[in-house]
């Protein structure tokens, strides 16, 4: 008889939903997370009279009540929909580059189209043909991989196939003429990491589209709020947890789990771990190296650390509008070529890509009255940073950040007059917080040789279940959704072996 039917280790995205989720479906689980507080990403933390968010920019899939989306769903079941209250962002975004653009998409169709166009009139039937592809590309992705329709093939679903590994340069190339339009259609591939020319289209199409239809959303509170009512609500359920202790070790015999060792030297027996604590930890760190099969870690040899970020977080004395701040979302960039601002992402060198969001322009409520904050990021690996001597660490990258800041002033003037708290993460800072190698965000670099058309998902180890960013794509939604997907495997599983509990 095992302490647990299953022990979950880390509280980020994925390991709260699975524990929950099991948890309410009346399993014994324990959560152990090496931080102490639930969240992973999915935290925040305060300075001065601001409390800062850490991740969130926007969270996807939501969908409104009328034609919710995938996450809603998710939540519902999980039973904190009504617990949480989400605040609707209306745009996408808005996209500078200085001195030669400036344009505002809606979180709409039409209107992100009727923005398009009137900006690049003479690719108007192309922004079209765009739109039409992105669209039936997804109707057909969904009856292929959501629906699983058994009689998908290339004649019934002819885009989806044609598509689903294209470089989304690729595409954007068979479609546009115009760089700079292409830079504005394509601006999210920062949200998977890797640039148009190595994200496949697959990928991004459902960024986009996903956004478009189920819209960008913010959560009251923070991603905070979402990860705290995920723990009470867990711990309601009759779960168990335990802060400030890690795994250290996960047990394993004759290819099959069976328990989980805690950095203060716990024995706990298990038959079922979950690990939030991502792919790369577990398999070299948690688990000893004779348990791994040759061929799982040959695959991970070809795999590459994903993204983490420069954040600066920012408290202003002032409300975004007295700034001329009006619109939530806001990315600069100086350089029209994806490529060249992923290489720089790699160097510590003048980033040529910011993502700046106001949280206070949607919700006003965010920060205390009369003030508001702003959370300015860039996408940047860890390499780099890790090799910065210790005692030069703080002056390279407050030097980093007054670049990032003065990039963002040449557009918002007015916050270098109003910053009243400023606080600088770095690679290292995610690595130090999540434990992740190289602190990813969205875990390893997604090449199309990554996907789940050549990736099994399933664990060789018996009993092991990888939940969160790094087995699937990267984000809050996929990440909620993985925890809620092991746990119906967890069941299903335990179901087909007969209901054998600890
Ligand atoms: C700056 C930033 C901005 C972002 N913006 C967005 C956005 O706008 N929209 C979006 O969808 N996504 C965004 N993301 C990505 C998103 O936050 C992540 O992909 C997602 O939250 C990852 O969730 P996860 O389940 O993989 O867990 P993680 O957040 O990676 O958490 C893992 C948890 O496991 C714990 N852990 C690790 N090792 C151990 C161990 N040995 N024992 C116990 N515990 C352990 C860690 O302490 C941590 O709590 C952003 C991320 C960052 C950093």
């Amino acid at each position: 008889m095992s302490d647990y039917d299953v022990v979950v280790i880390g509280a980020g995205n994925g390991g709260l939903t699975s524990a929950l989720s099991l948890a309410k479906n009346g399993l014994s689980v324990l959560m152990l997370e090496r931080h102490n507080i639930p969240g992973g990403c999915a935290t925040s933390f305060i300075r001065g009279r601001f409390e800062f968010e850490v991740a969130l920019h926007q969270l996807s899939g939501l969908g409104t009540e009328e034609f919710p989306g995938p996450l809603r769903n998710t939540l519902g079941e999980l039973g904190v929909m009504d617990k949480l209250e989400f605040v609707r962002m209306d745009n996408l975004y808005r996209l500078t580059m200085p001195g030669s653009l400036d344009i505002c998409l809606k979180a709409d169709r039409a209107e992100a189209i009727a923005a398009l166009k009137e900006q690049f009139p003479e690719e108007s039937s192309n922004i079209d043909r765009f739109f039409d592809l992105l669209y039936e590309y997804c109707t057909q992705w969904i009856h292929v991989t959501m629906l699983r329709d058994p009689k998908a093939s290339k004649d019934k679903y002819p885009l989806y196939f044609k598509y689903a590994l294209k470089s989304t340069q690729e595409v954007f190339d068979e479609f546009f003429q115009n760089p700079q339009l292409k830079t504005v259609i394509g601006v999210y591939w920062s949200y998977q990491g890797l640039p148009p020319s190595k994200v496949t289209f697959g990928d991004f199409a459902i960024i986009l589209w996903a956004y478009i239809e189920f819209k960008p959303w913010h959560l009251k509170g923070g991603s905070q709020a979402l990860s705290s009512t995920l723990l009470n609500t867990y711990l309601e359920a009759g779960g168990d947890v335990r802060f400030n202790c890690g795994a250290k070790k996960i047990m394993v015999s004759n290819g099959r789990v069976t328990g989980v060792i805690t950095e203060e030297g716990d024995e706990i027996s298990t038959d079922r771990v979950v690990s939030n604590a991502g792919t790369a930890t577990t398999y070299v760190e948690l688990i000893e190296p004779e348990h791994i099969p040759n061929q799982l870690l040959r695959e991970l040899g070809t795999m590459t650390l994903g993204t983490s970020f420069v954040s600066i977080f920012m408290g202003f004395d002032q409300e975004p509008h007295q700034m001329g701040i009006d619109q939530t979302t806001n990315f600069i960039t100086t350089s029209p070529d994806a490529d060249h601002v992923w290489d720089r992402s790699k160097t510590l060198s003048t980033p040529e890509w910011l993502l700046f969001s106001c949280y206070d322009v949607d919700d006003p409520d965010f920060s205390p009255k009369g003030a508001s904050q702003g959370s300015l990021v860039t996408i940047s690996y860890a390499k780099p940073w890790l090799s910065v001597p210790p005692h030069q660490y703080h002056e390279i990258k407050y030097a980093y950040a007054q670049k990032m800041v003065d990039t963002l002033a040449g557009v918002f003037p007015a916050i270098k007059d109003h910053i009243e708290e400023i606080e600088v993460g770095t690679p290292l800072t995610h690595m130090r917080y999540l434990g992740h190698p190289g602190g990813s965000a969205y875990g390893f670099d997604r090449y199309a040789k990554d996907t789940e058309f050549f990736i099994e998902s399933r664990s060789p180890i018996k009993g092991l279940y990888i939940a969160g960013a790094w087995p699937g794509m990267g984000g809050f939604q996929p990440s909620i959704q993985s925890g809620v997907t092991i746990a119906k495997s967890i069941q299903k599983s335990m179901e087909t072996q007969g209901g054998e509990r600890s």
